[in-house]
């Protein structure tokens, strides 16, 4: 076997080596079918375009279920240092724990990284099954703050000692009549941290040649917090790219061809507008609650959970965690039988992240032909008349197929 070397960053930018080493933790109950699947179709795509020229080196790392009945640790310190080491990484859905101090396995990898961008493409693929008309119109990229916001984690339980005295410290400095018996949570929304998520989203407009960006928020009614990471939102672009963007006031919502539309939306709105009208919508940028319930409502669009990938990226030092967007399905755990292509997806991200974009388009194609032949996984076919319903495994082999055809064809 080829000898692995580890990814490294230079001056902003990653180096990847041929041989570069990807940690992946497999994930819990419907994890290992869909990462099998997945490993599957990266191997081959990569096979197919480079040979022996190029090839990940897979290191498995531990998290969730797997991890706490190997080493009574839910998320081992090594996993987080392999993380760190290798600095891209590919995860299936974990299991979230009940008591013991964590949260959710997620958001503590992706703040213990500072992962600070969870970036989550929504594209239509023609044949998938939507609710809405014309879900070709659905071409957008959410970036959700990731690190802040009220899933920093800061509350205080009702009746506590600590929210007691907090409800107190409030009433009497600032004379806020907050009830005794409630619980208090804390929405912390910084300058810094709104300024590099929305420069983020504007330089992957940029890079992408995407036409607006929209800042989602509720400012309307929290000013300091949600109204400011909207003003944070327009003074950045106004900083870094005054020759590039435009606001939707400086040119009534026409921007000048070549420029990138700066605009924003009250997030209620928002859910309404990118269901009635999605084609006015592009990249969109915004706070972490919002992008939760955002990404997932979009993911609706164009053919649920099973389809969505998700990565989480800090653009500062490259450190990359890409995922699978559902949970853990266990009632389909070892089945075979899920649809493996959100975490498929998910490592078509990670392959544009390395460089690799061509493995990431042999792979998108060879899925598109499969949706478009109708033989998909269970939850897709039970909405598609005449569809042949396969297996998790079956799916990947079946794309892993169409890749080749395509690549003997020399369409790639
Ligand atoms: P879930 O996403 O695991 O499953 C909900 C339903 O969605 C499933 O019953 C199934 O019908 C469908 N579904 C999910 N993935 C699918 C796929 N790939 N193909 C076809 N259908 C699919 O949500 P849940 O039941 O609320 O959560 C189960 C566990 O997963 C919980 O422990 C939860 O905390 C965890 N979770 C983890 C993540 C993550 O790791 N990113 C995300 C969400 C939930």
């Amino acid at each position: 076997m080829a000898e692995g070397k580890i990814i490294s960053f230079n001056e902003g930018a990653l180096e990847v080596p041929d041989f570069p080493i990807i940690p992946f933790i497999e994930g819990d109950g419907i994890g290992p079918d869909i990462w099998r699947a997945t490993r599957v179709v990266v191997d081959s795509s990569v096979n197919i375009l480079w040979g022996e020229k190029r090839q990940i080196i897979w290191t498995e790392i531990l998290a969730g279920e797997k991890a706490y009945n190997h080493t009574g640790n839910w998320l081992p310190p090594e996993t987080l240092e392999s993380l760190r080491t290798y600095r891209v990484g590919i995860k299936g859905p974990l299991t979230t724990p009940v008591g013991g101090g964590i949260r959710s396995l997620n958001v503590t990898l992706r703040q213990k990284l500072d992962l600070y961008a969870c970036v989550r493409p929504i594209k239509h693929f023609p044949g998938v099954p939507s609710p809405i008309r014309e879900p070709r119109k659905v071409n957008m990229v959410v970036f959700r703050e990731n690190t802040e916001d009220v899933y920093a984690g800061m509350e205080l339980k009702q009746g506590t000692e600590q929210a007691m005295a907090l409800i107190a410290y409030l009433r009497n400095n600032y004379g806020w009549e907050i009830p005794a018996d409630a619980g208090i949570g804390i929405k912390p929304i910084s300058r810094a941290r709104s300024r590099r998520l929305v420069k983020a989203a504007l330089e992957h407009a940029i890079k992408q040649k995407r036409k607006s960006v929209t800042l989602v928020h509720k400012g309307n009614i929290q000013k300091f917090t949600e109204g400011a990471f909207r003003r944070w939102g327009y003074e950045i672009a106004e900083e870094l790219y005054p020759d590039i963007t435009i606001s939707y006031d400086q040119c009534n919502g026409m921007p000048p061809e070549g420029k990138i539309l700066i605009k924003d939306a009250i997030a209620d709105i928002f859910f309404q507008q990118a269901l009635t009208r999605p084609d006015e919508f592009d990249v969109i940028a915004t706070t972490n609650l919002n992008g939760d319930y955002i990404s997932d409502a979009l993911a609706a669009q164009v053919g649920g959970v099973g389809m969505a990938p998700g990565a989480n990226i800090n653009y500062e030092n490259g450190y990359a965690l890409f995922e699978a967007t559902h949970g853990t399905a266990p009632k389909y755990a070892g089945l075979d039988k899920v649809n493996p292509s959100s975490l498929i997806l998910s490592a078509c991200l990670m392959l544009e992240h390395i460089g690799w974009e061509e493995a990431a388009r042999l792979i998108e194609e060879a899925l598109a032909e499969a949706f478009l032949n109708k033989t998909v996984t269970y939850d897709l076919a039970r909405l598609m008349p005449g569809a042949t319903e396969v297996s998790c495994s079956k799916f990947a082999e079946i794309v892993c197929e169409n890749m080749k055809k395509a690549s003997q064809l020399n369409l790639f």
